[in-house]
């Protein structure tokens, strides 16, 4: 082993997740540059403290016009429009449901249904007034409240890649707690990326994912979830009904270029179903998919830009 092919991993907890980098040179400096931008853009977009800058447009809900930076007004007005979509599972007001949810936090609960359908009008992406002039963000109706959860990790780990780019670097890795973004090949011709045993402990994998510098975003309900009386309340809610989702899947896992995309369509596909993201996957090339159902099948939509290693003979392989 030459000493190019030795891989120095740096880890630290931000954003409520274990954060892995992974470098082919010690770079005590590069790493920490890296952990100091994902802090910053934590603190930017967070909604699990009192102040940052999406707190700021909460906080003045009903009331005043928010100004922005480029890239905030840019993620927001981005996710807006996917929000806005017929029939899109993906709503970035859901914050009140969440809110009220506390799924994974401490002090969950079920909502009483009326509780639902109040917070469920406070949930209508139209209402979020954006103004490019001014860059200012307005959420119309008080109690409203912006929630980036499904998109700003995307976000941030192509922030990171190109952060990489610019300091030179062509071969590295960064996962954001489930969120993983690739430069170059790794140490053995492709990085290779796990997919998680659904409800089991973290390293225990079903495959694994080998890419060349694309993103592999995973959303599971085993992520943050919460049990009673024999039911499952995880943190993918229906933007329809209020309530966690509820179909066949157990995970939904991106290949793509940009990250973004990748945690963009976990979370549309994972409304879509098997069936239905299938179909829509067919135009759209550049993204694909890896399902993994609750009656114990691992469904891939296409492998042009991954090869995929199974790791657990119960499960059954589909491939499109
Ligand atoms: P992800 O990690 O991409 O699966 O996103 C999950 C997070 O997004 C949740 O923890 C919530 O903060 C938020 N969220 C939950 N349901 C939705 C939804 N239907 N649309 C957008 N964001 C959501
Ligand atoms: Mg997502």
């Amino acid at each position: 082993m030459t000493p190019d092919d030795r891989v120095y991993a740096y880890s630290a907890v931000l954003m409520g997740s274990p954060i892995l980098l992974k470098l082919f040179e010690h770079n005590e400096s590069l790493a920490s540059g890296v952990f100091r931008l994902i802090k910053h853009q934590e603190n930017t977009f967070t909604v699990n403290r009192p102040h940052s800058d999406i707190m700021a447009i909460n906080h003045a809900a009903g009331r005043d016009p928010v100004t922005v930076s480029a890239p905030v007004f840019d993620l927001i007005r981005r996710a807006k429009a996917i929000s806005c979509l017929p029939d899109s599972s993906f709503n970035f007001t859901i914050g009140p449901l969440v809110k009220r949810w506390k799924i994974g936090f401490s002090g969950h609960s079920i909502p009483a249904a009326q509780d639902l359908q109040t917070l469920l009008a406070l949930t209508n992406p139209e209402d979020v007034i954006l103004d490019e002039q001014t860059r200012s963000v307005f959420l119309q109706q008080a109690g409203m409240e912006i929630d980036l959860g499904a998109i700003a990790k995307g976000y941030i780990a192509d922030v990171v890649r190109d952060y990489l780019r610019e300091q030179q670097v062509e071969n590295a890795l960064i996962n954001l707690g489930g969120n993983v973004q690739t430069l170059g090949a790794g140490a053995e011709g492709a990085w290779a990326i796990g997919l998680k045993k659904p409800f089991s402990e973290p390293d225990t994998l079903i495959g694994v994912i080998n890419v060349i510098g694309k993103s592999v975003v995973t959303s599971g309900i085993y992520e943050r979830y919460f049990e009673l009386e024999g039911h499952c309340y995880h943190h993918i809610l229906d933007p329809k009904t209020g309530y966690p989702l509820d179909n066949e899947l157990l995970s939904v896992t991106i290949i793509s270029e940009d990250s973004i995309n990748g945690d963009i369509w976990t979370t549309l596909l994972y409304g879509m179903g098997v069936e239905k993201s299938l179909a829509y996957l067919e135009q759209i090339p550049h993204i694909e998919a890896i399902f993994v159902t609750r009656d114990g099948q691992i469904i891939l939509s296409s492998q042009r830009q991954f090869t995929f290693t199974p790791l657990d003979d119960s499960y059954r392989i589909t491939t499109y």
